[in-house]
C-alpha cells in the first residue's frame, strides 16, 4: 500500500511523479525488462496535466497572466480537462473552442470542470473563420491578457516534459533505462523526455508511436510531408496529419505505425493481464513495443519504459464497449468481455 499520507494545499500539487509499474505478464514473451510510467496517475487522469501547469506557471512567471485573465485552447481531449483544471484552482477564465465531432460527453465534462466551450462546425476547412483554430486565433486576439496555449506548436510543451517526466523516469529507473517507447501526437511528450535522457545518456534509444493515416513516421524518415499518408483513423491523440513544431525529430531514433483493431486489443489485453484500466494510445505504445520486440530491438539487458498517457474511463463507449469493437469489426473472441445472463 502506498505510505505517503501527506495533506495537499490543492489538487495541483499532486501533478506529476506518476508511478513507474513493471509489466510482468503481457511482456513475458520479450527479451528485457520492461516497466509502464502511468500517467494516468495525475489528478487529471491524463499526461496533459504537465503541460497544463507548466504553460500556465511559465506565463504567470513572465508576468503574462494575471489572475481574472483568459486561458484559450483548441481541445476537447486531455489538454482541455487539464487547462479547465489548472484554471479553475488558478482563478483564470478558461475558454475551449471544439470541433462539433467531440462527443457530448467531452463537452460536458469541459463545462463542468467551469470552462466556456465553442462549438464550432467540423465540416469546414481550418482556415474558415468559423473553425476551432480560428474561432480560438480570433478570441486570443480579442480579449485582453489572453493566453493560447496552442500545444502543437507551443516549445513549452516540450520543456514541460523535460523538467518533469524526463526527470523522473531518469530516478526512477536509477539511470537504468536503455529504451524509451512512447506516443507522438503533439511530440511534447517524446520530445521532452526524450532530450533529457539523451542529455544522461546519449545512447537511450528513443522509440516513437505512430498512427496509421499519420505523417509523422514518413516525415521522420524522408523529411517530407506526404498528404498520401492521410486518411481517417480512430485513435485519438496519437500521430497528425500536420508536422507540430512541438516534435524534435531530431530526439527521436525510430517510428513504428500502429492500427486502430490491434492498440484496441492491446489496451483490452492490458486490462486483463496488468489490471491496467488505460486509454486506447496505451494500448497503441503497447502493441507497438510488442512489434519493436518482434524486430529485435531489445535484448536480455533491455530496461525499456513505456509511457501510458491517460485512463481507460474516457474510451467507456469505444474500445472497452463490445458494441463499438463489433461496429468497427474488430470484434473477436480474444478480448470480447465476458458476461453472463442469469435467468432467475
Ligand atoms: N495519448 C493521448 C490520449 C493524448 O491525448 C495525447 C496528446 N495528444 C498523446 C497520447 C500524445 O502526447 P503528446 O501530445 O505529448 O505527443
Amino acid at each position: 500500500m502506498r505510505e505517503d499520507l501527506q495533506v495537499y494545499d490543492n489538487i495541483l500539487q499532486l501533478v506529476g511523479n506518476t508511478p513507474l509499474i513493471s509489466l510482468n505478464k503481457i511482456t513475458k514473451d520479450f527479451k528485457g525488462k520492461f516497466s509502464a510510467k502511468i500517467e494516468a496517475f495525475n489528478p487529471g487522469n491524463s499526461s496533459k496535466d504537465r503541460i497544463a501547469l507548466y504553460i500556465i506557471e511559465e506565463a504567470e512567471r513572465k508576468g503574462i497572466l494575471k489572475p481574472g485573465d483568459t486561458i484559450i485552447e483548441t481541445t476537447s481531449g486531455n489538454t482541455g480537462f487539464s487547462i479547465a483544471m489548472v484554471s479553475c484552482i488558478k482563478g483564470y477564465n478558461c475558454i475551449l473552442a471544439v470541433s462539433s465531432k467531440s462527443s457530448r460527453d467531452k463537452i460536458d465534462m469541459l463545462k463542468t470542470m467551469g470552462a466556456k466551450v465553442y462549438v464550432c462546425p467540423a465540416n469546414v476547412p481550418a482556415d474558415d473563420p468559423r473553425s476551432y483554430y480560428e474561432v480560438a486565433k480570433r478570441l486570443h486576439q480579442e480579449i485582453d491578457g489572453s493566453v493560447y496555449i496552442n500545444q502543437y506548436f507551443n516549445q513549452l510543451n516540450i520543456d514541460a516534459h523535460f523538467h518533469s517526466t524526463g526527470p523522473e523516469i531518469w530516478k526512477q529507473t536509477e539511470g537504468k533505462i536503455t529504451h524509451l517507447v512512447a506516443c507522438s501526437g503533439t511530440g511534447g511528450t517524446i520530445s521532452g523526455t526524450a532530450r533529457f535522457l539523451k542529455e544522461k545518456n546519449p545512447n537511450i534509444k528513443i522509440l516513437g508511436i505512430d498512427a496509421f493515416g499519420s505523417v509523422l513516421k514518413k516525415y521522420h524518415e524522408t523529411g517530407k510531408f506526404d498528404k498520401d499518408e492521410i486518411y481517417p483513423y480512430r485513435i485519438e491523440g496519437l500521430g497528425k496529419n500536420l508536422i507540430p513544431s512541438a516534435t524534435d525529430f531530431k530526439s527521436i531514433d525510430r517510428f513504428m505505425k500502429v492500427a486502430d483493431e490491434d492498440a484496441a486489443h492491446a489496451a483490452r489485453e492490458l486490462a486483463r493481464t496488468e489490471g491496467l484500466f488505460v486509454g486506447y494510445t496505451s494500448g497503441a505504445a503497447m502493441h507497438g513495443l510488442k512489434l519493436y520486440s518482434e524486430e529485435g530491438e531489445f535484448d536480455k539487458d533491455s530496461n525499456v519504459v513505456i509511457i501510458f498517457p491517460d485512463h481507460g474511463s474516457r474510451y467507456m463507449s469505444k474500445i472497452y464497449s463490445d458494441e463499438w469493437m463489433t461496429e468497427q469489426g474488430f470484434m473477436d473472441n480474444h478480448t470480447a468481455n465476458a458476461e453472463m445472463d442469469i435467468e432467475i
